[in-house]
């Protein structure tokens, strides 16, 4: 399909093919169409639209909902020297697959810490929409540049005690060991102000304050919490005190919102194959055990199926979200479940260098992140 081959260095794609990348997104309109219509809500701030779960969210909303959606993303552009990212082929993809399809889509590549950017999308917003009903803030990066130009660099490291654990190469197609250290106070500072909920407080805030949110207004934001071995090096890693941050977010903006009968909230996902997941140290090892046991289950899901979950079947369908007891909303109930993680953990247990391919779904992972960058056959 492509003449551009992938480049692979750890469990990062460094590249993309642009004709792969409309493939892959074509290819998930399809499926959203051929699961039909539902009612979605008129007006749709994505951010973070052009990977990963904000993207199926976009997907889901404007093919599956029939929103007019805005999507955000910060993406490499083409230039002389190097092709673009995946994210920017996709984010052109989606915007050209909306307007042949009569799907009303508007999007920017620009950076969404940036107040800049937030005043050129209230100023679009207040002349085109005149107010939005709902805003996904799907961000994931590992870098933030403050106004005054500072740097806050997002680091996956250790709250406690350093650890050491099987990792995945999938350029050398090995088991490599991994070490997570312990985070400075700084770097937990960063982290928080990187992944945490202050750019999307800033968001809905500064969009509150412009009166240009809909009576009835949601917004979501995605967490993970994983199973209990996890823990150590997520949930109670940097990366979990960013996500408590998120948390508290939602509180607050929820208390915000209250005049306005809205709605904030965080919804925990599963953990997937996307380009930031596999740069989490242990966690594609977690993944291809999970892939493999989900899929023996029958019990696969990708983005674009928990997507469909959150807003065909339950924000804006016949269900319901499913809250936990911090008020967040749950679509990862599939991959806590007892005798999921019962098969995990005996395979983990079982892991070697020589078996992983076959305990784990290796292959599947790997085609997974290869034709998010446009690069696998799109069936298998
Ligand atoms: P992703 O890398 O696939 O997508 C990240 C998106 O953020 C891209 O669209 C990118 O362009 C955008 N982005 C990055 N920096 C930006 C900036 N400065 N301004 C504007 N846009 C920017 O990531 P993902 O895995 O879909 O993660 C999205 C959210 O979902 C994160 O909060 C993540 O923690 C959460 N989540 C992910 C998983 C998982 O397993 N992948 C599971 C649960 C929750």
């Amino acid at each position: 399909m492509s003449s551009v081959e992938p480049e692979l260095v750890g469990c990062v794609v460094r590249n993309a093919s642009a004709e792969g990348c409309q493939a892959y997104v074509a290819a998930q309109v399809a499926a959203v169409r051929r699961r039909g219509r539902f009612p979605g809500p008129r007006r749709v701030l994505i951010i973070g639209a052009s990977s990963g779960f904000g993207l199926a969210a976009r997907l889901q909303l404007a093919f599956g909902g029939g929103s007019a959606t805005y999507g955000i993303a910060f993406e490499r552009a083409p230039s002389a020297e190097q092709g673009g990212s995946a994210g920017w082929y996709k984010q052109q993809a989606f915007d050209q697959l909306a307007r042949e399809q009569g799907v009303q889509a508007e999007s920017r590549f620009a950076d969404a810490f940036l107040p800049a950017t937030r005043a050129q999308t209230l100023a679009w917003i207040r002349t085109h929409w005149g107010q939005v009903d709902l805003l996904v803030y799907s961000l994931a990066s590992s870098v933030r540049i403050r106004e005054d130009g500072q740097r806050c660099c997002a680091v996956i490291k250790s709250l406690h005690n350093s650890l050491e654990g099987w990792g995945l190469d999938l350029a050398a197609e090995q088991l490599i060991r991994q070490q997570v250290e312990v985070a400075t106070a700084q770097e937990l500072a960063d982290t928080e102000a990187v992944m945490g909920g202050d750019s999307w407080h800033a968001w809905v805030s500064a969009l509150q304050q412009a009166d240009l949110l809909a009576p009835g207004f949601r917004t979501l934001a995605f967490s993970y919490e994983g199973p209990a071995f996890t823990h150590a090096w997520y949930r109670d890693g940097t990366l979990g005190a960013a996500k408590r941050h998120l948390l508290q977010t939602a509180d607050q903006l929820r208390d915000a919102l209250v005049p306005l009968q809205g709605d904030a909230r965080v919804v925990m996902c599963k953990a997937l194959v996307t380009r930031a997941s596999l740069v989490i140290p242990f966690l594609p090892i977690y993944l291809m055990l999970l892939m493999a046991v989900m899929k023996e289950k029958g019990l696969h899901e990708e983005c674009l199926q928990q997507m469909a979950r959150l807003f065909a079947d339950q924000l804006y369908g016949p269900g319901a979200p499913r809250c936990d007891a911090l008020g967040r909303w749950r679509l990862d109930e599939l991959e806590l479940r007892a005798d999921v993680q019962h098969e995990v953990l005996a395979r983990r247990a079982a892991l070697t260098a020589e078996n992983f391919r076959t305990l784990g779904d290796y292959d599947g992972l790997r085609a997974e992140l290869l034709r998010q960058h446009g690069f696998a056959p799109l069936s298998g």
